[in-house]
């Protein structure tokens, strides 16, 4: 007989919105089980690499600066409680020409919510921030309620702030399926084991489609995706990049982004975030599928030449990275996140689809992911992640 165990919520999948989920639940006194396949803070999902950013007056649409604004007060709560820095206060530079996505968004967004922002001159940049080789007609946007948050530290502090309030956690464990009902919902365990909840809540990453084949057409469907980051050693001493913003840069044919230095100025880390709209088409450089299971190929020669053409806008790193991590995007096809229900999967509350931008808001989503799954009902501003909009 396999064994069975009855609980008020499951989590499934401790990753960034899971452990997030399972601290604010087990804080607010529901007996909750965590499961995850590897352990919390790996380096086989979405959320490894030592640092994400995090940035207010948000490019991608003004609509998410009240869910920033949520995030950064549940950051700063985790952190307390915690009683370790998780996150690092660099404010954030946009960069690009002046009607570029990253300046155009952030400007519209920092003016709808009045934030405080500055726009840049190619020269003003040059004088303020000599880290970055910036052309003639290029602005910036720089913001200060920006930084970075240390994706492994937080998902460790959240869950072993869950157990602390006494969240069951059970690492190494794969859940195999999921049985949705309104009731009773139950998780099945890949050791042949069972759970029996009140709420299922589903944050499994690039694994969501898989796992609820139900979700994966969603909105012209899912898509997992690899991505590459690279660290390069610093060639100057004293290094520019001790201090300054994290900051994301318009190209002609793709969006990268980077962080100052986080270990006290030896290397700095860039990546791509997304390739420029019709040069997909031309061989999907960034945009590679991936077989969660068998996980991101492993970066390669290429991969450092791509990473280093890029670099070179910035002053006084090394041509090539001298470390590089593969990681996973997973893509909905308008690129805003899917949280909440599904009609036909009741009895489970969702949590995926993060488009490559969803570290930031995973301590406002582990909130509104415990209000759902608890009392079916959430004040955080989540309704454009409706994973009903394109019914
Ligand atoms: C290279 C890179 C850079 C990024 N940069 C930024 C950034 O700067 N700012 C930002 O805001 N966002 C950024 N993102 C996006 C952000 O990191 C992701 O949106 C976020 O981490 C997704 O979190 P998740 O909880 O959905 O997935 P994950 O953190 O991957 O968690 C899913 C978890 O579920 C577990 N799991 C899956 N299936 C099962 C199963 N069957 N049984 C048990 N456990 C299971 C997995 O092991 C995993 O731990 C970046 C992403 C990448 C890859």
């Amino acid at each position: 007989m396999a064994e069975s165990t009855k609980t008020d919520t499951v989590v499934v999948g401790l990753g960034a919105m899971g452990a997030q989920a399972l601290w604010r639940l087990a804080r607010s006194g529901v007996d909750v089980i965590g499961i995850e396949r590897f352990t919390p803070g790996h380096d086989r999902g979405s959320s490894h690499g030592e640092s994400r950013i995090i940035r207010t007056a948000y490019m991608e649409g003004a609509e998410y600066v009240p869910f920033v604004r949520a995030a950064w007060r549940a950051w700063e709560e985790l952190e307390q409680a915690a009683a370790e820095r998780l996150l690092v206060r660099t404010g954030a530079l946009m960069l690009g020409s002046p009607d570029d996505p990253a300046v155009t968004g952030s400007i519209a967004a920092a003016e709808r919510h009045d934030l405080a922002h500055q726009v840049l001159s190619h020269e003003r940049l040059t004088r303020r921030f000599p880290q970055h080789v910036t052309r003639p007609g290029e602005v910036g946007v720089f913001e200060e309620e920006a930084g970075a948050v240390l994706p492994e530290a937080a998902i460790r502090a959240a869950v072993r702030l869950a157990e602390r309030s006494g969240a069951r956690v059970r690492t190494g464990t794969t859940v195999s399926r999921i049985v949705p009902d309104p009731d009773r919902p139950s998780v099945l365990l890949s050791d042949g084991g069972r759970i029996l909840a009140r709420r299922v809540i589903v944050t499994a990453g690039s694994w969501l489609p898989r796992l609820l084949p139900e979700v994966a057409d969603l909105g012209g469907g899912l898509r997992v995706e690899r991505r590459v980051l690279g660290w390069f050693r610093t060639t100057q001493d004293p290094s520019p990049h001790v201090h300054g913003p994290v900051f994301a840069r318009d190209e002609d044919d793709c969006t990268w982004y980077g962080f100052p230095s986080l270990d006290g100025g030896r290397t700095v880390k860039i990546g791509v975030h997304a390739e420029t709209p019709g040069n997909r088409a031309e061989g999907a450089q960034w945009g590679e599928p991936v077989d969660p299971d068998v996980g991101p190929r492993a970066p390669d020669a290429a991969d450092a030449r791509r990473l280093g053409a890029l670099a070179a806008g910035l002053r006084g790193v090394a041509e090539l990275p001298e470390r590089m991590a593969a990681c996973m995007y997973t893509m909905t096809s308008d690129e805003h996140f899917l949280i909440g229900h599904r009609r036909e999967l009741p009895g489970l509350v969702l949590a995926g689809g993060f488009s490559g931008h969803g570290y930031k808001f995973a301590s406002a989503v582990g909130i509104a992911l415990a209000d759902l799954a608890r009392d079916g009902r959430t004040d955080m501003p989540i309704a454009m992640f409706d994973p009903h909009r394109w019914d």
